[in-house]
């Protein structure tokens, strides 16, 4: 546990300005106002770039951003910074697609040059011939996440990500392209490694996957977070679920009709 529960959780929004292209930052509103609804002090701490990193808060987001951004947020944080310091000591890193990219150990920058990323997770970003992996992914997640039930979220990158032996994905790609090669996210085999977690989902990801936000919020009280309401996000979450049913029900009718056209002639 990395604060007394007397004391206020910090969640720190890293670089709003340099990765908040997609909107992740809602990640930082729904912990601090999960928090809230339970009788918890809670506050968001907005970290611009340029600025110090406090080392301080309980728990870290990165979000989504653009190659040259992200690689400038790479290079601030550096290979052994305070957030490093921070991670060390217990604090929780949520990192999202740029954001998991830059935590690894390397990534595709601006220039196109191979970019040192922080080392935090083991995995590599590259580029490949692949087109850039855009739409809904859905997500089964692996045995020791199944308590987070199926994961929900759109994807939007160019970059794939290989996993290195000191880390595992979140779960199985059921529609999308996640990692690019059938799974999706990463975090720390081993917990004493640091309690870093990376998707490629945005929504943002803890919007329409409360059961994430409140297993990130249970490392840092240390302990189960009473159940909330969460009738509307399991309506979102339902809608989205039936969206990509659809879509892929759409695609196969689509298919279908075109092969059946296409024998004609
Ligand atoms: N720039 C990265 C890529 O295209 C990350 C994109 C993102 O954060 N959505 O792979």
């Amino acid at each position: 546990m990395s604060t007394p529960r007397d004391s206020v959780v910090r969640v720190g929004l890293l670089f709003p300005e340099l990765l908040g292209t997609y909107g992740d930052g809602g990640n930082a509103v729904i912990l601090v106002q999960r928090l809230r609804w339970r009788g918890l002090d809670a506050e968001l701490v907005e970290i611009a770039a340029g600025t110090t990193v406090p080392e301080t808060c309980d728990l870290y987001l990165l979000g989504g951003g653009e190659d040259a951004p992200q690689t400038e947020a790479a290079r601030e944080l550096g290979t052994d910074g305070p957030l490093h310091r921070a991670v060390a000591r217990g604090a929780v890193v949520l990192a999202v697609c740029a954001g998991m990219q830059i935590v690894g150990r390397s990534f595709p920058g601006g220039s196109g040059r191979t970019e040192t990323g922080l080392g935090l997770l083991d995995c590599v970003t590259v580029k490949t011939d692949e087109p850039r992996a855009v739409g809904e992914l859905l997500v089964t997640p692996d045995a020791a996440f199944a308590d987070l039930g199926r994961l929900t979220g759109f994807e939007n990158h160019g970059g794939r990500t290989r996993l290195g032996p000191g880390a595992r994905p979140l779960g199985r790609v059921v529609a999308g392209v996640g990692n690019g090669d059938g799974t999706e996210g990463v975090t720390t085999a081993d917990e004493a490694d640091g309690r870093v977690v990376g998707t490629y989902l945005h929504g943002p990801v803890l919007a329409r996957n409360p059961a994430l936000a409140d297993a990130l919020l249970a490392w840092v009280v240390g302990a189960p977070l009473d159940p909330l309401d969460d009738t509307d996000a399991d309506a979102l979450r339902a809608e989205r679920f039936r969206a990509v049913e659809q879509g892929n029900l759409d695609g196969v009718a689509h298919r279908t009709w075109r092969d059946r056209l296409l024998r004609r002639n």
